[in-house]
């Protein structure tokens, strides 16, 4: 019989779905979307069932008002891989399935390639900008001037600030033209899908991984644990060409794209086969296109960030992730999904290999490929004529620092400096410093909505709250005893800037951090000049660590570290370990020799010791006995219930009512435990309470059964509706 009614997903924060009628000359399909009524509105909905009895009275339900799609968006697995995600996540169906699809879809667009539109300077332009534009027209001559080199998508001009009445001015006057620029779209044929470029002979540990890796059939999980400039990268190369030879394609994963332009580079030069870049700087057709490019196997290969990977494929291939460590993996809200391990289930659910690339792997990864579950490959040895750096520790205790550097550091910096080389230095705090204290009275300026004190950004002449945003005009005065002594506390990367600006007058200083980069293309242009040489002292936050390729660095070093020695967080010395190798692996790529230099009070300290004089598999074998001892991840689960309102004890009240239905669940054991609430380790932000609850259990199956049945209970508890909560799995970060 025909199945009468459609169970439809909707985009909303509830965990069921909703029952719609098939009128009878409609054919949904599961997995399709439809235009539903909702209320007083029309919503687009996706169908996952269709079935012949409702739990509501028949004439209740309304009729669906139109199919959109008449094929299923997505292939069987990657509807599974998406329903799972929902489940594990423990997020609401249909936001999961919404997620997963690029905005022209969600708003109902057809799933077809769309043409972008581009503009481009006509020959009346041309003789307009010759002739010079009139000065009351500045906007407009700015937007000539960019198209001069070239024609322009609408989005990279609003992006430059040209608003669409300056377009509209510029057409109407017949100076710039829009055109269809239809997607490139390059067929691949199976047998020549490498291009002759130069290519290194492998060397035995790299043939060694891919040989491990082609040999093997179906789903399988490989850690290849190389050290950075090991040849990783040319692993994954090869590993593609045969997945492209049998015309299957292939997904690569990198943690951030504005940072990988080289690595996207190297993929296109050695293929003849689309390559499409994801990432969260596409715009809306864009992405359609992207997302339809995997799907008609117009793309060999997909590269992108997090998002990238739920890409649908025509016949996937192979995964790789990419520095699979990395915390931008981890979404920190809506869908809360970690893609490498995503990726592994989906890896699992289409039957083929994934490779997780990484020279400092996660400890869950780590411990994963020792005990066995997943394949351990390993390259030791730097690859090409690159030479380790040497590494050293500074001891700054009793040290005069002059805005956080000390003497011993200035004077290898000159030396390095005085070769000719770039010196890179890691400080992880931007603005000028990090509070504004009264030299009298102690007072330090904080924000009234949040527990924390403001930045001082001086370049802006503003004090900022990091955390709510919040800023205003810096202050002269104390406002405890109204002194105007005020001095700042601790040093921030603006400040460091005008430091070696006045200790380095002949060598020039560039910043990389969220505060220098925000314009479009400002990080681009300041990575190129860079590798010009046109700065020789490069200073930066962590942004600065990945993946950069900067030849003709030969000393880096870490600033004020210690915080990450002595943190709460359990994963901070992992993190800090990982960002030492990485920044270690920015010094002495090509043939001159590098050095790292890491400035400490605490030289002695055990993870420090292990990391500089063995290496970070020694450093992650000890902290995996650490691990185990306190029972802490990968040798327990956790989950992090968040919650935050305006009234602190409801949101306590709240958070200790999830505790109690979670501790009278009967599958709740002698390995479960929870901690809290506890108030989270910013009490407050933006005006709103925040308190935290952790569940930590010793199998994940376990967590994932107390979680699925305890979740209705814990929806329907009184304060549920009075303050924003959330349940983070698998948090990677618990503040
Ligand atoms: P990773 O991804 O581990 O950082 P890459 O694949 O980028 O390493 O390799 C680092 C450098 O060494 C690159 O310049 C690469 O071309 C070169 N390289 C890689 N493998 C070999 C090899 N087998 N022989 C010579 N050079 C190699
Ligand atoms: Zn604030
Ligand atoms: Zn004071």
């Amino acid at each position: 019989m025909r199945p009468t009614i459609a169970r439809v997903a909707l985009p909303v924060p509830l965990d069921k779905q909703f029952d719609y009628l098939i009128p009878s000359h409609l054919f949904p399909v599961v997995g399709g979307r439809v235009a539903v009524p909702f209320g007083p509105k029309t919503q687009i909905g996706i169908v996952t069932a269709l079935v012949s009895e409702s739990d509501f009275p028949i004439e209740q339900l309304k009729p669906i008002k139109h199919l959109i799609d008449l094929q299923p968006l997505w292939s069987k697995s990657l509807y599974q891989l998406l329903h799972w995600c929902s489940q594990f996540y423990q997020y609401p169906l249909g936001d999961t399935l919404f997620n997963a699809l690029p905005s022209a879809l969600r708003k109902g667009k057809e799933a077809e390639f769309q043409s972008l539109v581009e503009i481009s300077l006509t020959p009346q332009g041309q003789d307009q900008l010759m002739a010079g534009v009139k000065k009351s027209a500045i906007k407009q001559a700015k937007a000539l001037n960019l198209l001069q080199s070239g024609p322009l998508s609408i989005h990279a001009l609003l992006d430059e600030e040209i608003s669409h009445a300056t377009i509209k001015a510029l057409e109407e006057k017949n100076w710039i033209e829009k055109r269809e620029k239809r997607p490139q779209i390059k067929a691949w044929s199976h047998q020549d899908v490498e291009t002759d470029q130069f290519k290194p002979k492998l060397n035995e540990e790299q043939a060694i991984a891919i040989a491990a890796v082609n040999n093997h059939d179906g789903f399988g999980c490989f850690l290849l644990e190389g050290v950075t400039g090991s040849g990783k990268t040319e692993v994954y190369l090869n590993l593609i060409k045969p997945v492209l030879e049998q015309g299957k394609q292939a997904l690569v994963l990198v943690p951030e794209i504005g940072l990988t332009p080289q690595t996207i580079s190297r993929f296109e030069k050695r293929f003849n086969v689309g390559v499409d870049v994801v990432h969260s700087g596409l715009n809306d057709t864009e992405r359609l296109n992207a997302w339809l490019s995997g799907r008609d196997k117009k793309a060999g290969i997909v590269i992108g960030t997090r998002s990238a990977l739920l890409t649908p494929f025509a016949n996937l291939g192979i995964i790789i992730v990419d520095e699979e460590h990395d915390s931008s993996y981890k979404q920190q809200d809506s869908l809360r999904y970690h893609a490498r391990d995503v990726a592994i289930m989906r890896a699992n659910k289409e039957g083929i290999p994934i490779v997780l690339g990484s020279a400092t792997p996660a400890l869950e990864t780590l411990h994963n490929a020792l005990n066995g579950k997943y394949h351990h490959l390993v390259l030791a040895k730097r690859a090409g004529s690159a030479v380790p750096t040497t590494n050293k520790v500074l001891d700054v205790k009793g040290l005069y620092l002059e805005s956080g550097l000390s003497a011993p550091l200035i004077a290898e910096m000159r030396r390095h400096l005085n070769a000719g080389n770039q010196v890179m230095l890691f400080l992880n705090r931007r603005g000028f410093s990090p509070a504004l204290m009264c030299h009298e009275c102690g007072w330090i300026a904080d924000c009234q909505r949040c527990d924390a004190y403001y930045t001082y950004h001086q370049n802006s002449r503003e004090i900022r709250c990091h955390h709510c945003g919040s800023q205003k005009p810096v202050i002269h005065q104390c406002q405890g005893c109204g002194s105007t002594q005020l001095v700042t506390v601790g040093v921030g990367t603006e400040q460091l800037e005008h430091q070696l600006e006045q200790l380095f007058p002949d060598f020039k200083t560039i910043r990389i951090d969220r505060d220098s980069t925000r314009r479009k293309g400002s990080l681009a242009e300041a990575l190129r000049a860079i590798r010009n040489n046109e700065y020789q002292i490069l200073i930066g936050t962590q942004m600065l660590a990945k993946g950069h390729h900067f030849p003709n660095v030969t000393l880096v070093s870490l600033l004020d570290i210690d915080g990450s020695l002595y943190s709460s967080d359990f994963r901070a010395s992992e993190r800090l370990a990982q960002l030492f190798i990485q920044v270690a692996g920015r010094a002495g790529r090509e043939s001159k020799p590098g050095e790292v230099i890491l400035q400490t009070h605490h030289p002695e300290h055990a993870l420090l010791h292990t990391l500089l004089n063995k290496s970070y598999h020694h450093f992650a074998v000890e902290a995996l006995k650490e691990r185990k001892i306190a029972a802490l991840p990968p040798f327990s689960f956790l989950t992090l219930f968040r919650a935050e309102g305006t009234q602190s004890p409801i949101v306590e009240d709240f958070l200790r009512q999830v505790r109690l239905t979670l501790e009278s669940h009967p599958l709740f054991d002698e390995h479960c435990m929870v901690l809290g609430p506890t108030p989270a380790p910013l009490a407050k932000r933006a005006g709103k309470s925040r308190w935290q609850l952790l569940l930590q259990t010793g199998m994940r199956s376990q967590m994932q059964k107390i979680l699925t049945s305890a979740k209705p209970a814990i929806q329907m508890l009184p304060n549920a509706k009075k303050v924003r909560w959330s349940i983070d799995i698998e948090p990677q970060d618990l503040s």
